[in-house]
């Protein structure tokens, strides 16, 4: 079997007005399958972009990138769009929860939009919950929820779908240090659910809690 995600030769150029700027230049990599793997650069260096590309929330400018075996790069919008509700869960800096809705309806609306029968969804989002030990704070609204607290909640979330991929862009970057290993421990404990994942960090200390520690430059792999 092919790895889980395999980057071929990717390059991302963003573009301001006339201005060309190389975000990726030429980036070959494999993930294997429940592999959790921490991408470690300065600011700048490309992390975000390479997440969002493995992602499919973005595209490469050149370059394929292959996920479960399958050529995200030659998917249409509405294909891609798609694909991503159903593979893979994303854990971003600030949490980015709906302030509305609760704990538990943050973590249903997701198995909803990746598309579980409501049964099915609603034991899912309990399970989860307690999964990142939040099983007796289902019902608060993050804003009466800690920052790790919050962070929790958005794993939840990422892992409602029963995505394959877990991308998680500097998870830890607003939380105290204690939250700070709780959650790379939770990142760690998807994977035994057979989760492949994927977390972008600064912190080299951090990062050493992975499998494998892939380092960028300047939108090159080191
Ligand atoms: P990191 O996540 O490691 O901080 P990024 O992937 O966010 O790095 O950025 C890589 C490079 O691409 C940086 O030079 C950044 O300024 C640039 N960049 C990122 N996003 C955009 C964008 N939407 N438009 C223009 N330049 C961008």
């Amino acid at each position: 079997m092919g790895a889980m995600v395999e980057v071929r030769d990717v390059w991302k150029e963003y573009r301001i007005g006339k201005v060309v700027v190389p975000a990726l230049r030429g980036v070959s990599l494999d993930i294997g399958e429940s592999e959790f793997v921490a991408l470690v650069g300065p600011s700048g260096s490309g992390k975000s972009t390479l997440l969002y590309l493995i992602g499919g929330l973005d595209r490469p400018t050149k370059g394929s990138i292959s996920v479960g075996g399958e050529d995200i790069t030659g998917l249409s919008d509405s294909r891609l769009a798609m694909w991503r509700r159903r593979n893979v869960g994303i854990v971003f800096q600030f949490f980015h929860l709906i302030p509305v809705l609760t704990a538990y309806e943050n973590v249903l609306l997701q198995a909803e939009l990746a598309g579980l029968p409501k049964k099915e969804r609603m034991e899912k989002a309990r399970e989860l919950l307690e999964f990142v030990g939040l099983g007796d704070k289902m019902d608060r609204f993050p804003s009466e929820l800690s920052g790790g607290e919050q962070q929790r909640v958005a794993i939840a979330r990422a892992l409602a779908g029963d995505p394959k991929l877990i991308l998680a862009d500097e998870p830890t970057a607003n939380l105290d240090y204690t939250n700070k290993l709780r959650i790379v421990e939770l990142l760690k404990k998807a994977r035994e659910l057979g989760k492949t994942v994927v977390f972008a960090t600064h912190d080299t200390q951090l990062a050493s809690y992975a499998d494998r520690i892939i380092s960028i430059r300047d939108g090159v792999l080191q």
